[in-house]
């Protein structure tokens, strides 16, 4: 097994939601409520949940955009609490973004050059001509042709500007990759390439990713493990096959039934009824119970520990065991 190049401890991640003149704290969101995990070298660990579970929050705390209320990000063995500001600016050059929307991510006043660019500049990487030398360079890893450095992010497809948003992700050479949403906003056919790409480049630079999606059958296709996400807390994990073919917990199964293609599966297993709970007053004992057709009197009151039965394949769900079995 490949060692953890991100091994993630009980993070939290809350916000306030203050009100009035005096600012008093109202409420607080719960957006990543206790998740552990590692992330090994070299694989793809996807990230799955309907939209509010916490997923694209914890992708910023694991940035360090978000400063994280409680819980350590450890990379390569280091806690990032503790880093220098100088040790801190190599762990953000180390962990790189791609974002849902690229027309959004990119600045629509510079050009395709002057955005690959930049990001090599802010940490003084090279003069300007083998700035110009990696920009080409970038430009051809992503199946884009030179002539794109000199246009701006509007006179790209939407497909065209994810291969930018690429480009630049990996200008600083990452070892993480964290891919939030990529390919949500481009159209089925052009989704295919960018993953293909994504795997690509992967492969290339021997990088570690985070696939963060809410389309399971996307999720299943980029990666090794899978991770899915419950109201900022993480309910099953394990091997992409395994959760694909052998998911445990009731939202899991709710998922899957919502893969068109699954067939004679999606009738079998239930769909999840009602809306995600609000992160600020997240149920009582398994917070799943609210949805959950198999809930009984102790998952009301028991939050469900992640367990395993086999070392690999984690479940956060009391009566796992009977439903599999049944
Ligand atoms: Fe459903 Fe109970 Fe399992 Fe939660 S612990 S998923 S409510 S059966």
């Amino acid at each position: 097994m490949n060692e953890a190049i991100l091994d993630v401890q009980d993070l939290q991640l809350h916000f306030s939601q203050r009100s009035g003149i005096f600012g008093r704290e109202r409420a607080v969101v719960r957006a990543v409520d206790g998740i552990s995990f590692q992330l090994r070298a070299g694989e793809t660990l996807g990230l799955v949940g309907e939209s509010g579970c916490g997923k694209s929050s914890l992708g910023k705390a694991l940035l360090n955009l978000h400063k994280p209320t409680a819980g350590t990000v450890m990379y390569q063995g280091k806690d990032i609490a503790g880093l220098s500001d100088r040790a801190m600016r190599e762990y953000r050059r180390s962990l790189q973004i791609i974002f849902q929307d690229p027309f959004e991510s990119l600045n629509s006043r510079h050009t395709v050059a002057a955005i690959l660019e930049e990001p090599l500049i802010i940490h003084r990487i090279g003069d300007r001509e083998s700035r110009a030398q990696r920009v080409a360079e970038l430009l051809d890893m992503v199946g884009l042709p030179s002539s794109a450095s000199s246009k701006y992010p509007h006179e790209f497809s939407g497909g065209q500007r994810q291969r930018i948003g690429i480009a630049r992700a990996i200008a600083l050479k990452p070892s993480v990759l964290i891919c939030d949403e990529a390919v949500s906003a481009l159209d089925v056919s052009v989704q295919a390439q960018i993953l293909n790409l994504l795997l690509e480049i992967q492969q290339e630079l021997h990088l570690s990713m985070l696939f963060i999606s809410h389309d399971l059958a996307v999720v299943r296709h980029m990666s090794d493990r899978i991770a899915v996400m419950y109201l900022g807390q993480i309910i099953e994990i394990g091997d992409a096959q395994t959760i694909y073919h052998q998911a445990r917990h009731p939202y899991t199964q709710g998922l899957l039934a919502a893969i068109p293609k699954l067939g004679s599966l999606a009738e079998e297993v239930s769909q999840i009824g009602g809306d995600i709970p609000s992160p600020m007053a997240p149920p009582s004992g398994c917070r799943f119970h609210t949805r959950c057709a198999f809930a009984q009197a102790k998952c009301k009151i028991e939050p469900p520990p992640l367990r395993a039965e086999n070392g690999t394949h984690f479940t956060a769900c009391h009566f796992w065991e009977n439903l599999s079995a049944a």
